[in-house]
């Protein structure tokens, strides 16, 4: 399997994962704009998306979902949670096929196998342990903490993309109101750069070929800054790249020929 974020940041969130039958977008927060230019970039269409997984029904995850349905009938999975937020938030186009992932058990999508991990954000939000049958991707971003359960499951994963949102110094010396750095610092909010280099450590990573640091804030982090630290936690022989936001990054396989 492989991977490729077509944008990761505050403003705009989508992933492309793929194996040699199925291909899934996890969100879809994309401007209308940007959808087919990215895709073809990649050197993919609309047309090649089987399904999207949602994570939670932020703007940023979720923006462009019609313009995928208006392209696709593809079908939306998520838990019930978040698929019941997604429809109390998301002015759907038309009747999308919303169909429910239960909080910790497998499901096929085609030939992809999907479990959802409760995360802790200020709305119900999943991150997903993705796998082939051979090879498995963890993702996990818009989370106050890194939950113990998605700690254990994500121990034995090949490639991990993990929210690296802010450092913390800069994030409070930023001039949000106070209310903003209370709810982005706290329990519900995001990983900071400290956050995400610790869960490197405690997720020990054996198998791990690849992470992807992901959701970088454009205002308060810099990406050399979340992948120095980062890189301080991390084993030498597991390479190490931050998405890029508002573009496409390279894919996971090709990133991996480099080394
Ligand atoms: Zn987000
Ligand atoms: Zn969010």
């Amino acid at each position: 399997m492989r991977f490729c974020s077509l944008s990761s940041c505050s403003y705009a969130n989508s992933v492309v994962i793929q194996d040699n039958h199925t291909c899934i977008l996890v969100d879809c927060g994309l401007r209308k704009r940007d959808i087919k230019p990215f895709l073809n970039h990649v050197g993919m269409t609309v047309k090649d998306i089987d399904a999207v997984l949602v994570t939670h029904c932020h703007i940023d995850h979720t923006y462009g979902l019609n313009y995928i349905l208006a392209e696709k009938e593809v079908p939306i999975y998520s838990t019930s949670g978040v698929l019941k937020e997604l429809n109390i938030n998301y002015q759907f186009k038309r009747v999308p096929k919303l169909l429910t992932l239960q909080m910790e058990q497998l499901e096929f999508i085609d030939t992809l196998q999907v479990t959802p991990f409760k995360l802790s954000h200020d709305v119900q939000t999943v991150g997903f342990l993705i796998s082939d049958g051979n090879e498995s991707l963890g993702y996990l971003t818009d989370t106050g903490y890194v939950p113990e359960q998605c700690l254990e499951a994500f121990q034995s994963v090949n490639y991990l993309y993990i929210e690296s949102n802010h450092d913390v110094v800069m994030y409070q010396n930023s001039s949000k109101p106070y209310y903003v750095k209370r709810r982005n610092l706290g329990p519900n909010g995001h990983l900071s750069n400290n956050q995400c280099s610790q869960a490197l450590v405690d997720l020990r990573l054996a198998q791990c070929s690849l992470v992807t640091l992901a959701h970088l804030s454009e205002e308060d982090n810099e990406p050399e800054l979340a992948l120095r630290t980062a890189k301080a936690n991390l084993m030498k022989d597991i390479q190490l790249v931050a998405a890029p936001p508002r573009k496409p990054g390279e894919w996971s396989n090709v990133t991996l020929k480099k080394r």
